[in-house]
């Protein structure tokens, strides 16, 4: 019997390299980055601030154009053709029709003078083919879908009328109103309170779940991926250097520094009965960086061959691999973050009462 073919990802990103130029020279963000994501996957890229994922989710938009910036080579696959070498006209149409972003600050999105609704009354009238009265129909069912009371009212309003959160979910309504097949959520929820934070995660995976969207949600915190996330990416300096399902990522960690960031996680258990442990030194300059492996000016487990040596990322089980010299060397803490739901609660500790 012949296996049925492997379904083609959503998106392929290979070997992606993306610089800018600065006065200091030439900074390479995002250096021969490979993944991809399935039809209504939840992918989460954890790293810390200039670790290249911010920079990576602007390349797939292709938001990163000279003199500024510029993807040097790679390809990115979405539905199996290239994003890179399309026309900007395409590109329009598969920013919002296609594939959505949400960013940290919901003003990055917002007009501020426009009403809401005007706004999304554009955007869907931009990637649907509706009138006037079927996108301002369609723009109501969308406030609604995020909970935004007296959705129809509301519409009239414009974004400084609402608060941090409520602006939020106005920004998923207007990244959601077109159906995209994949939504990027770059550390959407990092500017909000703890309950708002597990509030709107879950109604992005609400509604991701409901319309089929896949979704790679962006940022610094291990905690925030954690219940959300099926598949992990942990980039450091520009680079994944450990990838897993969300259970190994977490229970049978293999990168030092991925350790570092769980020993970081914030945590309600962990900040009543130990102390957060942030992982010494800072990230590498990414115009140049040390040899060897760019953790290693950081790293307690460092040898002469990782001052020496860049480790590759290969595999070291199902679906899990690590850019380490000592990866199923080293015992990182198995299991120490175990069942974290992603809203900061801690799930029961074994043997508690
Ligand atoms: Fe640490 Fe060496 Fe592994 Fe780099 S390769 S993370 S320096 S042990």
């Amino acid at each position: 019997m012949t296996e049925a073919p492997a379904a083609e990802p959503l998106l392929d990103v290979i070997d992606l390299r993306t610089c800018f130029w600065t006065e200091e020279g030439l900074v390479r963000a995002v250096d021969g980055v490979s993944f991809t994501v399935g039809e209504g996957e939840r992918l989460g890229i954890v790293g810390e601030s200039g670790s290249g994922k911010s920079a990576m989710a602007a390349s797939i938009l292709r938001l990163v154009e000279p003199p500024g910036g510029e993807i040097l080579c790679g390809q990115i696959l979405y539905r199996g053709r290239d994003l890179i070498g399309r026309s900007e006209n395409e590109m329009r149409q598969v920013r919002g029709g296609e594939i959505a972003m949400i960013f940290q600050d919901p003003m990055t999105a917002l007009n501020p003078v426009f009403t809401i609704g005007d706004q999304l009354i554009e955007t869907i009238r931009l990637h649907r083919k509706v009138t006037t009265r079927e996108a301002r129909e369609l723009a109501i069912g969308a406030l609604a879908d995020v909970q935004i009371p007296n959705p129809a009212r509301r519409l009239d309003a414009y974004p400084h009328q609402f608060s941090g959160g409520m602006r939020q979910r106005v920004v998923i309504a207007l990244a959601l109103s077109c159906r995209p097949s994949l939504l990027i959520a770059d550390e959407p929820t990092t500017a909000l309170d703890v309950t708002t934070q597990a509030q709107i995660l879950d109604l992005i995976g609400r509604l991701a779940e409901e319309q089929g969207t896949a979704v790679v949600l962006i940022t610094h915190d291990l905690g925030v991926v954690a219940g959300f996330c099926e598949t992990v990416n942990v980039m450091y300096a520009g680079r994944i250097i450990e990838r897993g399902p969300a259970q190994a990522i977490f229970d049978d960690t293999q990168h030092p520094y991925t350790a570092g960031l769980l020993g970081s996680v914030t945590r309600l258990d962990a900040v009543r009965q130990e102390r957060l442990r942030p992982i010494r030194g800072m990230p590498p300059s990414l115009i140049a960086p040390p040899p060897g492996c760019s953790f290693q000016p950081r790293c307690d487990h460092a040898t002469e061959r990782c001052r020496a040596e860049s480790p590759e990322l290969l595999a070291i089980g199902d679906g899990h691999l690590a850019a380490c010299h000592l990866a199923s060397q080293l015992n990182l803490g198995r299991g120490r973050f175990g069942g974290l739901d992603g809203r900061g609660e801690p799930a029961p500790r074994e043997g508690a009462s």
